[in-house]
């Protein structure tokens, strides 16, 4: 990987930040090298998922894996700030994630879907929200089965969902910024501005 310059400095806007975006776009691969490149400046929010770990992930670091039992439970016990079904999976941010996270001084960032979206903007907190387009339907798919981590069924169900986020994209206010991921560097600096923005 080519190195990136290393500033360890806190945006001057501590809100939360909501990635979203069609899965494979490359949300993940943007917000791992704004971490990588400000170290101690940013802690992702670690959603509950009932999709089993892929290759290298860590249950606790990339997401709680667990069972649709305890998922259940945590959601009639109100441990959800939102949660969703995504792919015939279901995924959350829990409160005590937001709540650990927060605790260290940084700045929240969250990588959820658009029903987890909507329902962050519904609970009034106070976060900024970025949407991650693909240059083309045809890039997302290529980098979604480039990627390899997805059988044929799962593409399919994560392309159908691709219509339904960027759809939504479309709607005036949805997002406060929409970062075309095509050149990976350049979509890079716009999202690491915007993120250095001060607050409006
Ligand atoms: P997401 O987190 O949105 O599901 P990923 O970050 O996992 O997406 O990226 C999906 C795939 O696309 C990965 O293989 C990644 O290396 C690749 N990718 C990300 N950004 C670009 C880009 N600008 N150009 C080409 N490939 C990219
Ligand atoms: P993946 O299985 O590729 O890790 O994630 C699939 C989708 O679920 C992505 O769009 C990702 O943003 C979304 N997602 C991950 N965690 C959460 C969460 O806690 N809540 C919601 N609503 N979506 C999530």
């Amino acid at each position: 990987m080519a190195s990136v310059p290393v500033t360890p400095l806190l945006p001057p806007d501590r809100r939360p930040i909501v990635i979203s975006g069609p899965s494979g776009v490359g949300k993940g691969t943007l917000f791992r090298r704004l971490f990588e490149s400000h170290p101690d400046s940013f802690a992702l929010s670690v959603s509950h998922t009932t999709r089993p770990p892929r290759a290298g992930e860590n249950d606790g670091h990339d997401y709680y894996f667990v069972s649709h039992d305890a998922f259940d439970k945590l959601a009639a016990a109100a441990g959800f700030v939102e949660h969703a079904v995504f792919g015939g999976n279901r995924y959350g941010t829990s409160k005590q994630t937001i709540a650990d996270q927060s605790a260290k001084g940084r700045v929240v960032v969250l990588d959820i879907e658009m029903e987890g979206v909507k329902q962050i903007k519904k609970s009034g907190i106070d976060a900024r929200f970025v949407f991650i387009k693909p240059p083309s339907f045809e890039e997302l798919e290529r980098r979604l089965r480039g990627r390899g981590t997805e059988d044929e069924a799962s593409v399919a169900r994560r392309l159908d969902r691709a219509r339904d986020e960027l759809a939504y994209a479309e709607t005036p206010g949805a997002h406060d910024i929409i970062v075309v991921n095509d050149d990976l560097d350049a979509a890079y600096r716009e999202f690491e501005a915007f993120v250095y923005k001060p607050r409006p």
